[in-house]
């Protein structure tokens, strides 16, 4: 597995294999790798003739200091992870490249941002825009591979992709939960005992709403009110938003029909986490 920290060596890398006539696929992460990142891997290994994990923990997309300070990281054992899923490539660039000194051009994706993640994550999406944007044209992969666990990131670089005309298929694939329900995250290993077991209410709160909707509730507002309910009934837990949503747009909905995407996000004691599921009636 080669290691490779300048965006300079990585493109020319990329240049190279592309004449090659090979395929490259991108994984973007911000290591603290668990098995949601390496689901992504393993598709990406099996669509591809190379694999590119990027590992990045990229301050723009950090609207909060104390969250960027918090953000695990641990090279060692992303290295060891990527190695044993076949990555072929790690991409590890340093700050000072990726943001030299008088960088002033950002991505920013207008409609898609406004609501849920974007409005209480300030900036979060024109960071996650600008460095998705910069991976592409590093990397050059002709796929790269994104967790619905982050549903509204992954619709907002499908949209930049196509907005911008940028060259790369975005392949979606499913949250990786723990057997309790708990979806992975590397914000997970901030929860204490007490906390983990209070952060099960999110996804218990979606198994509900997906039920309800399942047995004809057709009601955002019953949706929202009943996954409130639970959440609201762990006392270490507070709720930033619930979406019951179009799965597109993102707008709310008034009636749940078609496929329509219910959200999540609360903070259990100081960490923030997200979750989410389709629901198709
Ligand atoms: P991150 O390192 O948190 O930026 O995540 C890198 C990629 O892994 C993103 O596309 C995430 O959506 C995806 N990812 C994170 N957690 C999960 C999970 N539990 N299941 C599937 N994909 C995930």
């Amino acid at each position: 597995m080669e290691i490779v920290e300048h965006p300079e060596l990585m493109q020319d890398l990329a240049d190279r294999l592309r004449r090659e006539g090979k395929q490259i696929g991108l994984v973007p992460t911000m290591g603290a790798l668990h098995e949601g990142h390496l689901s992504l891997m393993r598709r990406c290994r099996s669509d591809n003739d190379i694999s590119v994990m990027s590992l990045f923990v990229n301050p723009l997309q950090f609207n909060q200091k104390s969250d960027l300070a918090a953000y695990p990281r641990d090279l060692e054992w992303d290295l060891k992870k990527a190695q044993a899923v076949g990555v072929d490539l790690v991409f590890a660039p340093i700050e000072q490249t990726m943001y030299p000194e008088g960088f002033q051009t950002f991505v920013t994706v207008e409609e898609l941002t406004r609501r849920w993640e974007g409005e209480f994550r300030p900036g979060h999406f024109r960071g996650v825009a600008t460095v998705v944007a910069k991976l592409f044209s590093i990397v050059k992969p002709q796929r790269a591979y994104f967790g619905q666990k982050d549903y509204q990131q992954a619709l907002v670089v499908k949209r930049m992709v196509r907005d911008l005309y940028l060259d790369v298929k975005i392949v979606v694939m499913p949250i990786v939960r723990d057997p309790d329900g708990l979806a992975l995250s590397s914000r997970n290993v901030n929860l204490s005992g007490e906390e983990r077991k209070a952060a099960l209410s999110l996804h218990r709160s979606l198994v509900f709403a997906e039920e309800r909707v399942r047995a004809g509730e057709r009601d955002a507002k019953a949706i929202v009110e009943g996954i409130q309910k639970i959440v609201e009934g762990e006392p270490l837990a507070r709720i930033d938003y619930i979406a019951c949503c179009h799965s597109e747009t993102l707008e709310p909905l008034e009636r749940s029909e078609g496929t329509v995407l219910v959200a999540i996000a609360a903070w259990i004691g100081d960490t923030r986490l997200i979750d989410n599921v389709l629901i198709t009636d």
